[in-house]
């Protein structure tokens, strides 16, 4: 019999995160302040502790995960590799198909690997609240989660779309003891002012990210914690592709093409840095990002200096950006809504180093079903745009007969998003591509600082 699942013991759960920096070609562009100069670590203390800090500009290749981490992790850690033979024999095609399975968190995808440690370095400093945003719930649920395991309040101000069409993570985050608020709220002067412009404003990551910020800001017990997008949250994430790594080694094979959905770039960076690693020591493999036309951040946006934030409260990155008061399309039911990307995503791709490519939202689900019915997993909508990537692309290597091995990060599963399926089941979903005016006027409100 052929090996589906390929296994870890828990002792073989990473030891240290991998930090992709030490391998980049350049150093990052820094971060710049409201001036356009360069901030310093300490710009952030008001609202991240300081030993993440130090991970979000450090240069170090290997940092240890700390003892209490790594036990915590063991909770759903090492993940499984999936060998989809099912879906090979489905598609007819000779490639070899494998997937990391993130699923098997409490919270259902990727985000808790980030979550426990954010954590726990605030509670090693004394913070004894976390502020964050949430769009459609699982980042939100999985901080919850980690507060929940390590004694910290958390309060989740979550995209008010979501909050009236997701109830049931909103259900997930009260149950781990979290505090869950529409954004915009009147709670914060930023969800004021948006309100006093908008008073039906359906929200965006964007605003949720500066009313969350500001509470941080405000509030010497708490501290504010992102789910994707920062350095440090990458770096978190590198569990997944070492363990992958391993997990390959255990069947003698090594992917030839990397894949995973990306919306602010953590559970791409999470799968690929640790394969960029050994791209960068010369080795062949190919890393792609997938990402909706409907948010085509790498494939249509700007590479320039742009906020974090909707109302410019966070320091300027370096990155692809939609720009960010960008409103992503209402019908847009597949998640991967943020207005920018890594910084670190941003530079490897603007180097050539990782390819990106963009995937309709109709084909999205389809492959999604088509992955459900082959392997049995019912995929999040994320994720989705990572399978329709690889079944494409396992139907190329039918065409012209190579036996590639594709590998992707099955990022989440969709228990909670099953409204979107439903959607797509009674046909009302449709495809949007976000229209090339938009995009062009986006650019004439990044603020007029710094290079790129
Ligand atoms: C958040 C999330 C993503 C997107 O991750 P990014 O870090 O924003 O790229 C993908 N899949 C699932 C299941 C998620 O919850």
């Amino acid at each position: 019999m052929q090996q589906t699942r390929i296994l870890l013991d828990e002792h073989e759960i990473p030891t240290h995160w991998y930090n992709v920096v030490a391998d980049m070609p350049n150093p990052p562009a820094p971060p710049l302040g409201p001036d356009g100069q360069p901030i310093g670590p300490d710009a952030l203390a008001a609202i991240f502790p300081q030993a993440l800090i130090e991970q979000e500009v450090s240069a170090e290749r290997w940092i240890e995960i700390p003892a209490e981490v790594r036990e915590a992790l063991t909770m759903w850690r090492p993940s499984p590799l999936i060998r989809a033979h099912r879906l090979e024999q489905a598609l007819g095609t000779p490639a070899k198909i494998y997937y990391k399975y993130e699923g098997v968190s409490p919270a259902g995808s990727h985000k808790p690997n980030t979550a426990v440690p954010q954590a726990w370095y605030n509670k090693q400093e004394g913070i004894k609240r976390l502020s964050t945003e949430t769009g459609a719930g699982q980042w939100g649920s999985s901080l919850a989660l980690a507060g929940q395991m390590f004694g910290l309040d958390v309060r989740v101000y979550m995209v008010k779309v979501s909050y009236e069409q997701k109830p049931f993570r909103r259900s997930m985050m009260h149950t781990w003891g979290a505090e869950v608020l529409a954004s915009p709220s009147d709670q914060t002067e930023a969800g004021r002012k948006i309100l006093a412009e908008h008073p039906d404003s359906p929200g965006s990551l964007g605003i949720a990210i500066s009313e969350a910020v500001e509470e941080a800001a405000s509030r010497k017990d708490t501290n504010y914690a992102l789910g994707s997008v920062l350095n440090h949250v990458l770096l978190h994430q590198t569990v997944i592709g070492q363990e992958a790594k391993k997990q390959f080694e255990k069947v003698g094979d090594y992917p030839d093409v990397v894949y995973a959905p990306c919306g602010g770039g953590s559970n791409f960076g999470g799968v690929a840095f640790p394969f960029f690693a050994d791209k960068a020591a010369g080795k062949e493999v190919r890393l792609v990002a997938v990402e909706p036309a409907s948010c085509p951040t790498l494939t249509k946006g700007h590479y320039a200096y742009d906020f974090g934030d909707a109302i410019g409260m966070t320091p300027l990155l370096l990155m692809y950006t939609l720009g960010h008061d960008f409103m992503p399309p209402g019908i847009h039911a597949g998640g991967l809504r943020y207005h920018g990307d890594s910084a670190l995503v941003s530079q490897l791709y603007h180097e050539g180093l990782i390819e990106a490519r963009a995937v309709h939202q109709l084909a999205t689900f389809e492959a999604g079903v088509t992955f459900a019915r082959a392997e049995g997993i019912i995929p999040a909508p994320e994720s989705n745009h990572a399978i329709r990537a690889v079944i494409d692309d396992a139907l190329a290597c039918k065409e012209s007969g190579e036996a590639k091995t594709l590998f992707f990060n099955l990022s989440g599963h969709g228990h909670f998003d099953m409204a979107a399926y439903d959607k797509y089941f009674s046909g009302e979903l449709e495809d949007f591509e976000y229209p090339e005016q938009a995009i062009a006027e986006a650019l004439d409100h990044l603020p007029k600082v710094g290079a790129g």
